[in-house]
């Protein structure tokens, strides 16, 4: 009951939706509707009722009426079906043509929506399972399921349609043998019935399918991606990663063998209802015929109107049928499109100038975890400060860094910047204020141009300025198309593969054509040589000037060239200080890191 009235809320919503969608994006696909339904009347004039004159004249002639005088009247009737039919051909081919091409364009529009949509989601989603199941669901729904705003309101026409012919058809049958209809309508009950049991156990197992979709293409992606080429081969990754997709498709497998078991019982029950419902029409019609009640014209529009009158109801319940099946599909996607927000959204503006920060008591756990990840930090960071922020893997300083850039919302306390709460501030403002290079950043295989400055006009001496800072500049001009090169293979043959280093020059130089004013580098020379990071550190100053910025690394000589070092341990900053003041903490965890890593590469050199 209660999954019966979601699903015609869904139906409700979704149809509204595309009704609307298609009136607003390409409301010629109306027109296209209205041509399809011509050629429909005309070709069920055409096979209902013109054989019947026609048949009729025949049997005339058969039984020894003048052929002259009936032979212009044959002729007139075979040209007339004849004509009629290749009109409404005609008609219905242009009509599925140009169907084509709508779907085509509303399927690109959907997957440009869909696309839009899941980059502007809040961050915390794109690491939540459900919701990563439900984008699957949505790419799925919109598309192969539901068949789009074409495939919906197709349906929609079918059934608009059917509901037209079975008016036209009954009056023919009342008419002319009355009992049929209650054969028809007993027999189109039965056939509903075991229609929508299947219908149902499709929706259940596409709702099964839709993990082990998201795993398999994940496997699937991975195994054909190259630039997982290195790893899949030096680590032997490739049968494992073969022996999940085997696993996926067994698992697949078995729902659809299960599915297929269930839906057999219902398919037959319509085979047996079809046989019984056509032997009684054809029985009560014969019956008339021999009885001669009608003629033998009469019978032959008997016949296909009772096949009309069949089909058509069954247009209509299995057009609903299908039509509530689609916007079920169809409604993840909008389900999608209305995915909640995750984080507040404040409307203040931030203000230009110098900013600081300051985190009051913030302790953090991750959405769905029961653990805190940061427990009551608080630090304040002037606008210009440097700050180091050290500690060991897992310390939570990635995560500090995320709040920071309201990724995630704390959970307790407060991050101010300026003296105010930072969920006060518009989102796109705030994001304004920072240029951050993540641990796990990702380059796309766009121009380098397009990787540093999102845009393709922006001068050669602007690129030039970032890249002498990040120190890829040598590097840049050397490549084939210079700035135009594109990275990796996937669109161009003459693509650049850089080295890790180079890859991350070029994260650290968006980060610098962005031109923040708080800079944020998670460890940003985890792949460069030692050279290029002593340039890194050599140059620090230059490369963030007086701006606010904060740096994480493991190196830890690199924390002389900061203001201010924060050392987190055990959720919290254990130690805070100057170079000079955390290194005297007898047993102090910084001196103690400070000393390990100085004694290896002593021991190094
Ligand atoms: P660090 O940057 O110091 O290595 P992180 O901030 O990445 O540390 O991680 C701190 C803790 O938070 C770790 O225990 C890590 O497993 C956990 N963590 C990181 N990201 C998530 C996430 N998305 N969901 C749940 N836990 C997470």
């Amino acid at each position: 009951m209660e999954q019966n009235k979601k699903q015609e809320r869904y139906t409700k919503e979704t149809l509204k939706f595309m009704i609307k969608t298609a009136w607003q994006k390409r409301p010629s696909l109306f027109g296209i509707y209205l041509i399809m339904f011509v050629a429909q009347l005309m070709q069920k004039v055409q096979i209902v009722i013109l054989p019947k004159f026609l048949m009729d004249e025949i049997v005339l002639i058969v039984t020894g009426a003048p052929v002259k005088e009936h032979l212009g009247t044959v002729l007139f009737y075979v040209g007339l079906i004849c004509g009629i039919n290749l009109v409404a051909n005609l008609l219905n081919n242009v009509a599925s043509q140009a169907q084509s091409v709508m779907q085509e364009w509303f399927d690109e529009y959907f997957q440009e929506l869909l696309a839009e949509h899941a980059m502007k989601l809040d961050f915390e989603y794109t690491e939540d399972p459900e919701a990563l199941n439900q984008l699957n669901l949505a790419k799925e729904g919109i598309a192969w399921y539901s068949g789009g705003v074409v495939g919906i309101l197709t349906s929609l026409y079918n059934m608009v349609s059917s509901i037209t012919v079975i008016l036209g058809v009954s009056v023919v049958i009342l008419l002319t043998c009355p009992l049929l209809l209650p054969i028809q309508i007993a027999g189109l009950f039965l056939i509903a019935f075991f229609n929508a049991k299947n219908n149902a156990i499709e929706i259940e197992s596409y709702n099964g399918l839709a993990k082990l979709n998201r795993v398999f293409s994940y496997v699937m992606f991975q195994l054909v991606d190259f630039s997982y080429g290195k790893d899949t081969r030096l680590y032997d990754s490739a049968e494992m990663m073969c022996e999940k997709a085997d696993r996926g498709t067994e698992d697949m497998g078995k729902i659809w063998l299960t599915t297929s078991r269930r839906q057999c019982k219902c398919v037959w029950g319509m085979d047996v209802t079809n046989a019984l419902r056509d032997g009684l029409s054809y029985f009560y019609i014969g019956y008339l015929a021999v009885k001669r009640v009608i003629s033998v014209g009469d019978f032959t529009m008997c016949v296909t109107a009772a096949s009309e009158l069949y089909q058509g109801m069954g247009g209509i319940v299995t057009g609903w049928q299908e039509i509530v099946k689609r916007c079920n599909y169809a409604h993840q996607f909008l389900k999608f499109l209305e995915y909640p927000v995750a984080l507040c959204k404040g409307d203040k503006a931030v203000k230009e100038g110098e900013h600081v920060i300051e985190f009051e008591h913030v302790s953090f756990r991750y959405p769905r975890s029961e653990e805190f990840v940061l427990k009551d930090i608080n630090l304040k960071i002037a606008s210009g400060e440097h700050l180091s922020v050290v500690g060991l893997n897992g310390a939570g300083k990635t995560t500090f860094i995320k709040l920071l850039c309201r990724l995630y919302d704390v959970t307790e306390g407060r991050i101010l910047i300026d003296g105010v709460d930072i969920r006060e501030y518009t989102e796109e403002e705030y994001r304004k204020l920072f240029s951050v290079v993540f641990q796990d950043f990702k380059l796309f295989a766009f121009s380098l141009k397009e990787n540093i400055a999102f845009s393709d006009e922006i001068s050669d001496e602007e690129i030039d300025k970032v890249l002498k800072l990040s120190g890829l500049y040598e590097d840049a001009k050397k490549l084939p198309k210079g700035y135009d090169t594109m990275l990796y293979k996937s669109f161009d043959e003459q693509g650049t593969e850089l080295s890790g280093g180079q890859q991350q020059k070029t994260a650290i130089s968006r980060a610098l054509y962005k031109d923040a004013p708080i800079v944020i580098l998670d460890e940003p020379t985890a792949a460069l040589d030692p050279v290029a990071e002593y340039d890194i550190y050599r140059h620090f100053d230059t490369l963030v000037g007086n701006k606010t910025a904060i740096y994480i690394s493991h190196r830890l000589s690199s924390c002389k060239f900061c203001h201010r070092i924060a050392v987190f341990a055990d959720k919290t900053i254990k130690e805070y200080g100057t170079h000079d003041e955390l290194i005297k903490i007898p047993e102090g965890i910084y001196a103690g890191m400070f000393e390990a890593q100085a004694q290896y590469f002593v021991s190094a050199v």
